[in-house]
């Protein structure tokens, strides 16, 4: 088949794209990525994403025109779900991605779309499997392709270091990064 790849970033992508490739399947990778904060953030990424799709001889469709902070904080905001503790505001962050991954996918006449958020460990597998599936309904001729690449995780690793990829110690979200980094400024706070 031939497969639209939403791709959060280039390490998580390589794996998906070599196990994609296993099953005999003709990728491309499709990066649309509003969430990812700030800017500079989401362009170490997007480069990263460049070297990854240059090492796979991979093609990529760059959905660039997409990204926008202000856009993306409101839409959480609107929704009620702009805080740390809320899974919505997750699953609101998939369902964008994988609904826009959907209608490229339409739209270019790919067989199916998948995305490596479902290589992450860190990720929620099942809601983004939910999501993927809910996706593919609101978009009327998409079929949305389930495969778990938790098992390259290691193997994804190992690649990304060799091949000298930038690796984010965060989800993407500046909920994310507050909550990943918070607890320095905590710290300090309390030695004061
Ligand atoms: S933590 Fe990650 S998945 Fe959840 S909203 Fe933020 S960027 Fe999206």
């Amino acid at each position: 088949m031939r497969v639209l790849l939403h791709a959060c970033c280039g390490p998580c992508s390589i794996m998906c794209v070599k196990m994609l490739r296993d099953a005999g399947h003709d990728v491309t990778a499709y990066f649309a990525n509003p969430n990812i904060h700030p800017v500079m953030e989401y362009l170490r990424r997007r480069e990263a994403m460049e070297q990854a799709a240059a090492r796979l001889a991979l093609p990529v469709i760059w959905q660039d025109d997409v990204y926008s902070v202000s856009g993306w904080l409101a839409a959480v905001h609107d929704q009620g779900i702009a805080d740390n503790a809320d899974a919505r505001r997750c699953a609101y962050c998939y369902a964008s991605r994988l609904t826009l991954t959907a209608a490229a996918a339409r739209e270019h006449g790919f067989d199916a779309f998948s995305t490596s958020l479902l290589y992450s460990r860190h990720q929620r597998h099942e809601l983004i499997r939910e999501e993927g599936e809910k996706a593919a309904a609101r978009v009327p001729g998409s079929s949305f392709l389930y495969m778990d690449f938790r098992p390259g995780w290691q193997e994804g690793i190992d690649l990304s270091k060799e091949w000298g990829l930038y690796r984010q110690n965060y989800c993407a979200c500046i909920f994310s990064e507050e909550e990943r980094f918070l607890k320095k400024v905590r710290k300090l706070a309390e030695a004061q």
